[in-house]
């Protein structure tokens, strides 16, 4: 990168500092660089694209990173001593049995329509929080109803006063967490898929297939996008009934694109529903799969997530990762303004940081901290949103 060791303080007085740090400090970082955010009014100045019906958007999801085929961090003995360390054992009871460790994290994200995610909080489970003697896919689901159940509670009480929908998949879709959202005034909308609550499927069959709501509960329409037709069905049910004094509101949505089987989706949501709502409310829900694509963004675009940076030590191994997560968040801002779009040209942006690293290490601080848009006393980005 033209970056040469002596540029930088050594790695050991780096971490001897961040070791000193408590993780929980460095997390709310997240939170601060939001209202940071919040309080220079971006949200506000672009509610029309980033609010959509005056809501932000919060969802969670489970990231699991760092495999490991033996422990990292021992003690004497060679026992692991990694809280954050979550067993997995393969060909159980076998002569093939082989254990591997893997760290897991859920991140809790503020998704925006074009484009833009924001890293709020980062829950890192421990294997003493979670039973560890389950499939992948039933310890991912375990990790992530946890994390929701400890942290969506702090988050309401940050940010006590914002409109704040949670976007859930259909591991989230049964009543505990429903009473939940209700309890902390969260709004939702939650993907149900046909193994969870099953009884609000049934109910909704058996309703659909009534006159009164082939007639007055459903709409479609056809848009031409470019040379594709894509044909979208709506269809809905208010008041659902959960039991113990509990609702929901059922939206289902089907979309064709030219003749390809149909993408089909169900969402439980807070509000009622009706001809005029549908469609932006099914569009608000399919915002959570950006957040996906953050993941995939810390893993293979730049931020090395699949790296632990500091082994040795679980604490310090933390901190590495909180950085990352902050880092994230302030490259996503910068990448959504007008002068990093210009400035970046046609290089990827993982590129352009390198790049932007390399000249903050070579260039004199003396020579950066007197240019021109450091000299005055405030800087003003313009922000670009993509809207298609
Ligand atoms: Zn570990």
């Amino acid at each position: 990168m033209g970056i040469e060791a002596k540029s930088l303080p050594h790695k050991n007085t780096v971490d001897g500092y961040l070791s000193q740090l408590d993780f929980e400090q460095v997390n709310d970082f997240l939170l601060k660089l939001f209202e940071f955010c919040q309080e220079s009014k971006l949200f506000y100045n672009h509610a029309e694209t980033l609010l959509p019906n005056n809501f932000f958007h919060l969802g969670v999801d489970g990231f699991w990173v760092h495999h490991y085929v033996k422990p990292h961090a021992t003690e004497l003995g060679g026992w692991n001593n990694c809280p954050y360390c979550l067993p997995r054992v393969h060909n159980r009871g076998t002569p093939e049995e082989k254990t591997t460790w893997v760290h897991v994290f859920v991140t809790f994200v503020m998704i925006f329509p074009g484009g833009m995610k924001l890293p709020i909080y980062v829950h890192p489970l421990k294997a003493t929080q979670v039973n560890t003697g389950q499939s992948d896919d039933k310890l991912k689901q375990e990790c992530e109803l946890i994390a929701a159940h400890l942290v969506l509670p702090k988050i309401r009480k940050w940010l006590p006063k914002i409109p704040l929908t949670f976007l859930g998949d259909s591991l989230y879709a049964n009543r505990p967490m429903i009473k939940l959202c209700e309890e902390l005034r969260l709004d939702y909308l939650i993907v149900r898929k046909q193994e969870s609550l099953a009884s609000v499927g049934r109910e909704c069959d058996e309703l659909a297939c009534t006159q009164l709501y082939i007639k007055n509960y459903r709409t479609s329409e056809v848009e031409k996008i470019g040379r594709d037709t894509v044909q979208r069905q709506y269809q809905w049910f208010n008041k659902i009934f959960l039991g113990e004094d509990l609702y929901t509101n059922v939206l289902r949505f089907s979309e064709t694109v030219n003749s390809t089987s149909p993408y089909n989706n169900e969402w439980l949501c807070s509000r009622s529903i009706h001809a005029a709502n549908c469609r932006p409310m099914a569009k608000r829900g399919r915002l959570r799969w950006n957040q996906e694509d953050l993941h995939n963004t810390l893993k293979n675009r730049g931020f090395a997530a699949e790296h632990d940076y500091a082994r040795a030590n679980p604490h310090l191994w933390l901190i590495w990762k909180l950085l990352m997560f902050i880092a994230f968040f302030i490259f996503e801002l910068f990448s959504h303004t007008l002068a990093a779009i210009q400035a970046k040209g046609s290089r990827s942006w993982t590129r352009f940081a390198m790049s932007l690293l390399e000249q903050l290490v070579n260039i004199p601080w003396s020579l950066i901290s007197s240019s021109t848009s450091l000299q005055k006393s405030r800087i003003q980005f313009r922000y670009l949103f993509d809207t298609s």
